[in-house]
């Protein structure tokens, strides 16, 4: 009998052939076969993913609410959760321009002519709009525009009136119970078809990365890369060991489906459900997990925080701008902030980066030098991103676990 292949060893050998056919194609100048034959599978799955997305983080939350049952459980997993995210955010950023000070330091940056960017950003309404625009005014439209952060307000109230109603709303949690369940098996069916979506972009990323304007940045994106390694390593690494009481090997071998579909979709929101079945594979409790990755792969962003911190010092550079000390604290107050708005697709986190730009002064069309690579930089920062969110399942589960423990 033939024994079928792990996810994981699936996606690794779809990665790999991934590369190979993108080699060859951009070799043998067939580049445009991978854009018009093989991206559009991986359209297609990536769209798969974005579809079961808001069902799926709107069901999970509200289903890990009501199975923790108890409010004050929910605001202590909750604490957690944001006390974690906050402190590996601000971490990553610290990383992020530690690494891209020492390149600068070293002469290591290209100095590009900022006068040939052409970028159109976003405004942005400042702190207080941005706030209160996290609270829907209609629940469909939040649905409908797949507003994540709103989906994410809407999952915490109407988990918490579930529980709150009692025995009254039991015909809501059997919903809740009995259509994730349902969507668990689609999310499952979805996931299966995860190497071929791994493949199609893979090949086509390779085949068609500008070559020329890939390497003038080169020592950027490495700059950035050995950012996201050094946190991995650190941080993560760490907090598996300390926290979690797993060697690294073992936390880096269960995420390692989720790390390469993150690096290979490049959006964290398509990774959710994954990610969900690495962290269940480690251990993480279903009620918690169900919590903490739906809102990680919305506001828990590392590695766009390295990535912000380093494409901001690389283009206050290109404008003959230094940085002050005083400045780089601003650059990991507004990083972290920049880095929770950041959407989980892909993209997103360069758009957010302009926030960081218009508070120091640094004019935003420079963003213009470094968008054509931001695919490069977009896949390890997500990569980074996702590895983030299982490690803080894995953690808050031990010590939610420890904490019961305790009470016994
Ligand atoms: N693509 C990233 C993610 O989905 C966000 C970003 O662009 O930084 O996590």
């Amino acid at each position: 009998m033939s024994k079928k292949l792990s996810l994981p060893a699936q996606i690794l050998i779809a990665l790999v052939a991934g590369i190979a056919v993108g080699l060859v194609c951009y070799f043998t100048g067939t580049k445009d076969i991978t854009t018009a034959y093989l991206k559009p599978f991986g359209d297609i799955f990536v769209n798969l993913m974005k579809f079961i997305v808001v069902p799926v983080v709107l069901l999970s939350m509200i289903d890990g609410i009501i199975s923790m049952n108890d409010m004050r459980k929910v605001g202590s997993v909750g604490i957690k959760t944001v006390a974690y995210f906050m402190v590996t955010t601000a971490i990553a950023c610290v990383i992020g321009l530690v690494f891209a000070n020492i390149f600068k330091a070293a002469g290591l940056f290209p100095i590009l002519d900022p006068n040939s960017a052409e970028y159109d950003a976003k405004e942005f309404g400042g702190f207080m709009s941005t706030l209160v625009s996290i609270f829907p005014t209609n629940m469909w439209k939040s649905f409908t525009e797949a507003n994540m952060l709103q989906v994410i307000v809407i999952s915490l109230f109407l988990g918490g009136s579930i529980l709150a109603a009692g025995e009254k709303a039991q015909l809501c949690r059997d919903f809740v119970t009995s259509a994730y369940a349902v969507i668990e098996k689609l999310m499952g069916f979805i996931i299966s078809l995860a190497p071929i979506g791994v493949f199609t972009y893979m090949a086509w990323v390779v085949a068609t990365q500008g070559s020329e304007i890939l390497l003038s940045l080169l020592l950027v994106i490495i700059c950035a890369y050995l950012g996201y390694v050094v946190h991995a390593v650190l941080v993560y690494s760490a907090s598996a060991q300390v926290f979690a009481g797993m060697s690294p090997i073992a936390f880096f071998k269960g995420a390692f489906a989720a790390m390469i579909f993150a690096f290979t979709s490049a959006s964290s929101a398509a990774t959710l459900p994954v990610a969900k079945e690495c962290a269940a594979e480690m251990g993480a409790e279903d009620d918690i997990a169900s919590f903490v990755l739906p809102l990680g792969s919305t506001i828990n962003m590392d590695g766009t925080a390295i990535y912000q911190c380093v494409a901001t010092v690389f283009l206050a550079s290109c404008a003959n701008i230094n940085l002050t000390l005083g400045q780089m604290v601003i650059v990991v107050l507004t990083a972290t902030l920049a880095s929770i708005g950041t959407a989980g697709v892909s993209g997103a986190g360069m758009i957010m980066l302009a926030m960081v730009l218009e508070t120091l002064g640094i004019p935003v069309s420079y963003i213009g030098l470094i968008v054509a690579v931001d695919r490069i930089f977009d896949m390890g920062r997500t990569c980074l991103n996702v590895t983030g969110d299982i490690s803080c399942a894995v953690c808050v589960t031990k010590w939610e676990g420890r904490k019961e423990a305790a009470k016994r």
